[in-house]
């Protein structure tokens, strides 16, 4: 047998726990065909890798490649301090049809802005400006017009943000492509080898009816797997037999697509986020009457279960999280399934008690671990002391037997995995503040939950999460060891290798 690949000279952290360690790996179609005992096997290539480090391919098990791409096109505001700055960047907008901006965020600001502050900027043009957080957006008097039902001083979230991005777009199939490959090279360039891209098709991020064609067409460097939105299932006349009231067109359903793009969960948003303070809590934002914003998505819920869709219940808040539990508790009663593998995307806010409700139904956690390295002493506070250590747990899931898959959410926060499991094992936000004391994991189980957890979390761990032979040969090569190295952050990203194919990062 001739290899492909043949790495050679490297510290390979399988993450296999039958063979923990290897210093070869040789590559044959995209898979992996051996470790140490290929090391003598001929090979069309040969890599030394330097005693460099070589990990499993990095998963984000929950991102947004088109929302993140897009930002090369529209207004960057997020790095203003001051209302004036914001005006001035969308000021300096070329053309004449829509102004879009992205990545506000009024918490940063001497002063939020309002629809008149942005009427100075035109009252002729439409102006969109997104929230960081995705669940609210800020328009002009003229977007105002547009939406007679809608009462606001220009601050709009959740449903009316959703009904002022509807009047922007669709974008053009060509243009999306080209933010997907743009977020893409990013994701290749930090060790990711597979995306899960957190719904398509309708709601909050949709950019046009045809996005799925976007996918397909971009022939990306990375693997996708596409979450749909629940907003998409439609009554079909299927035979009563199947049990199906809603699907997508031709039942295409989880598990759909080949190893370098499918169909995964279905997406369904129960409540907002903590950023824009509309994630759904028991008690209130700490010194406020506000308790964020329910969304009564039980039919969806019941409905993809009884579909066969693993399910993707964004809940942030812990009442949100109650929802998803009693909800998936109904739906399993109903029609059980065993290994449906249902996600709680973020579980931002878990109170104690829920930890063994979660475990029990076999529940996955898909959490962001870089929200809170960016934005925990915000977040700290408006939960207040006694609530600020259940905020994105670590270890008390692993205590409970519930798997975690690590996210980034991008570009809601920065999308780096090294970042991230850094923030794992160390608990730390960028302003120094500790969270969740008794939640650090191990390296290992950071790593793990970027690696096998998101490879399990997405339905994939037979082919990825681990370098085991007859899995898919998507590798990351980092200049230091994670497990010794003194900022695990600050190790840097040499090699990404996907189906055997190098980056050249
Ligand atoms: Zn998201």
């Amino acid at each position: 047998m001739i290899l492909d690949l043949k790495l050679v000279g490297g510290r390979v952290i399988t993450m296999d726990p039958r063979v923990p360690e290897a210093g070869a790996i040789g590559v044959w179609r995209g898979r992996i065909v051996g470790l140490d005992d290929v090391a003598d096997l001929p090979a069309v290539r040969t890599v030394d890798l330097g005693g460099a480090t070589v990990l499993p391919g990095f998963i984000d098990a929950h991102t947004h490649l088109a929302w993140a791409g897009r930002a090369r096109r529209t207004i960057d505001v997020s790095g203003c301090v001051r209302a004036e700055q914001v005006l001035d960047a969308l000021r300096a907008a070329p053309g004449d049809g829509w102004i879009e901006g992205s990545g506000y965020d009024r918490r940063a600001l001497d002063r939020p802005l309002t629809a008149a502050d942005l009427d100075t900027v035109s009252a002729e043009r439409p102006i969109y400006v997104q929230d960081l957080s995705g669940h609210a957006c800020l328009v002009n008097s003229l977007v105002l017009r547009r939406l007679p039902s809608v009462v606001s001083d220009g601050w709009l979230t959740e449903t009316d943000s959703a009904a002022a991005h509807a009047l922007v777009l669709p974008y053009s199939v060509d243009e999306i492509a080209g933010d997907l490959h743009h977020a893409a090279r990013q994701a290749l360039s930090e060790g990711i080898t597979l995306c899960a891209e957190a719904g398509v098709g309708a709601g909050l991020l949709a950019s046009s009816p045809l996005e799925v064609a976007a996918y397909q067409r971009a022939n990306l460097p990375i693997r996708v797997q596409l979450m749909v939105s629940a907003n998409v299932l439609h009554r079909v006349d299927a035979h009563v037999d199947d049990g199906v009231a809603r699907a997508i067109d031709l039942g295409l359903r989880t598990g759909f697509g080949g190893d370098r793009l499918s169909i995964g969960a279905l997406k369904i948003w129960t409540d907002g986020g903590m950023m824009a303070r509309t994630a759904a809590l028991t008690e209130p934002y700490e010194g406020t009457d506000n308790t964020g914003e329910l969304l009564d998505e039980r039919l969806a819920i019941l409905d993809g279960h009884a579909a066969g869709w693993q399910l993707a219940v964004h809940a942030i808040g812990d009442r949100a999280v109650d929802f998803a539990l009693d909800t998936i508790a109904e739906a399993q009663a109903l029609d059980p399934r065993p290994d449906a593998r249902h996600r709680i995307e973020h579980c931002g806010l878990v109170r104690p008690d829920q930890l063994q409700r979660i475990a029990d139904l076999g529940v996955i956690p898909v959490v962001q671990p870089t929200f809170l390295w960016a934005y925990g002493d915000d977040y700290a506070k408006i939960m207040g002391e006694r609530r600020a250590p259940w905020m994105y747990r670590g270890r008390s899931f692993l205590d409970h037997g519930i798997p975690i898959a690590g996210s980034s959410d991008r570009p809601v926060a920065d999308g780096a995995p090294l970042r991230a499991i850094e923030f794992m094992v160390e608990r730390q936000s960028s302003g120094g503040l500790r969270i969740g004391p008794g939640e650090e994991l191990t390296v290992e189980q950071a790593i793990a939950a970027y690696t096998l957890g998101g490879a399990f979390a997405c339905g994939l761990e037979h082919d990825l999460g681990s370098v085991t032979p007859g899995k898919l040969a998507d590798f990351v090569v980092l200049d230091d060891d994670p497990r010794t190295a003194p900022r695990i952050s600050a190790i840097r990203v040499l090699d990404t290798i996907v189906g055997g194919q190098s980056s050249e990062v």
